[in-house]
């Protein structure tokens, strides 16, 4: 998407991607002053600050996004407008993806993000990714080839990285590829060293500019084209793999294609074990309501802006009452009164927090409502303590409101 690849964060935060966490400025601006003193007082490596910093940026693009998705829809009759809409909401997602990846960056840079390692079995792993590429691949008729061994690699990684790192290099394969191009994708265990490679035969990455490729926001020319991206997604790929001790590189031909590949480390003994009763948990997952007739959903949520886009959200639907709370004892309150079928609830209520009304929810024994987070908190650690407490889902914001009504008609 051309024009957005600029972005970065304003001096406010002043981070250097490119050589590092923080930017030393010696100038003696304002900016630069202020850049040392966060710098001192290292806010970008405190877990809390960078939850506060991701949570500030994404409440107003949740309005963004959520109110041009809602406008879309109803603007069919007016072409012009919805056209100018579609871009509103194509460049608030852009901002929402590079959000994502710049915190997820400063993150890992910060050491706020530490990396769990754990046996992993290598080919289910890409046979998970695969099939979650394969409905962009089939798009663009790119063929993906994968054959994996009878015999079973594990390797030392943190599963969620790792997939994390795969379904970017996955996504760039096809990304970059030509229509009806292909995809191979391999794990080989030699000497010790595990390498997955996933070979492409795209457009390939021209010589002079190969040195960029793992810089952020180097984006090598795409930028001009219609294919969209950060140039965030290699740079974190490379912390990523470096940090569970391992290697990433390529080879590329232009007009050809290239290879990406991975090493890692095999998985000892110990770890595989453990590997076997362990279960993969997704967090994103949902256990959908059984709907049934005059559903009511209690929204609690302090913030008007939110509220008035749910309820402009849930007008189509005439069967659902729609019941709504600003604090979390109001909300107990309704909870107890109505007896709502699915309640929505904003993680950071004024007088409490969202896990708490959970807490006190659970108390009532009349209490049978689905709960399910919406929040700007979205790190996956949020997420993961939400979905311990017994939360039945989480829909991070900015709202994917197709996702939410979904939930409402299943
Ligand atoms: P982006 O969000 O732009 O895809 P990445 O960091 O994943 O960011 O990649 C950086 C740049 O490297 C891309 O913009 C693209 O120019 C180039 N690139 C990455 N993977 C490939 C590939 N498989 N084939 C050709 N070019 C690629």
């Amino acid at each position: 998407m051309q024009g957005y690849s600029g972005i970065i964060l304003s001096n406010d935060v002043a981070v250097d991607l490119g050589k590092g966490i923080m930017k030393k400025d010696n100038g003696e601006s304002k900016e630069g002053k202020q850049a040392r003193s966060i710098n001192q007082q290292s806010r970008l490596g405190d877990a809390e600050f960078v939850a506060n910093l991701s949570h500030e940026l994404r409440t107003p693009l949740n309005a963004i996004v959520g109110f041009s998705q809602l406008l879309n829809q109803q603007l069919s009759h007016l072409p012009d407008q919805q056209e100018s809409v579609q871009m509103i909401e194509q460049a608030g997602r852009h901002l929402w993806e590079l959000i994502d990846q710049l915190i997820d960056l400063v993150k890992i840079e910060g050491g706020v993000s530490p990396i769990a390692m754990e046996s992993i079995d290598v080919y289910q792993l890409l046979k998970d990714c695969i099939d979650l590429i394969a409905i962009v691949a089939k798009d663009k008729q790119i063929k993906v080839f994968f054959t994996p061994d009878s015999e079973p690699i594990y390797a030392k990684a943190d599963r969620l990285r790792l997939r994390q790192v795969i379904l970017n290099l996955l996504s760039n394969a096809v990304k970059y590829n030509v229509e009806s191009g292909e995809v191979h994708v391999a794990a080989s265990i030699l000497e010790g060293n595990i390498t997955i490679s996933i070979v492409d035969s795209g457009i390939g990455i021209e010589k002079s500019l190969q040195d960029k490729v793992f810089q952020p926001f180097q984006r090598l020319g795409a930028q001009f084209s219609d294919i969209e991206g950060t140039g965030l997604g290699l740079s974190i790929s490379k912390e990523l793999i470096e940090l569970m001790a391992g290697e990433i590189g390529f080879t590329s031909q232009e007009f050809e294609g290239s290879r990406f590949f991975i090493k890692l480390l095999p998985a000892d003994n110990e770890l595989r074990d453990k590997n076997k009763i362990q279960t993969i948990q997704t967090l994103t997952s949902f256990n959908a309501p059984l709907i049934k007739e005059n559903l009511k959903l209690l929204y609690i949520e302090d913030n008007p802006t939110n509220i008035r886009f749910m309820r402009l959200l849930l007008e189509e639907f005439a069967e659902l009452e729609l019941i709504t709370a600003t604090t979390g004892k109001e909300g107990l309150a309704q909870a107890k009164k109505f007896h709502p079928d699915i309640i929505l609830l904003d993680m950071r209520l004024p007088d409490m927090h969202g896990l708490e009304v959970l807490e006190k929810l659970a108390e009532d024994a009349a209490h049978s409502a689905k709960v399910y987070a919406v929040s700007a908190d979205a790190l996956p650690a949020q997420i993961e303590l939400a979905m311990h407490a017994g939360i039945d889902g989480y829909f991070t914001k900015p709202i994917d409101i197709n996702r939410l009504q979904k939930l409402l008609v299943a």
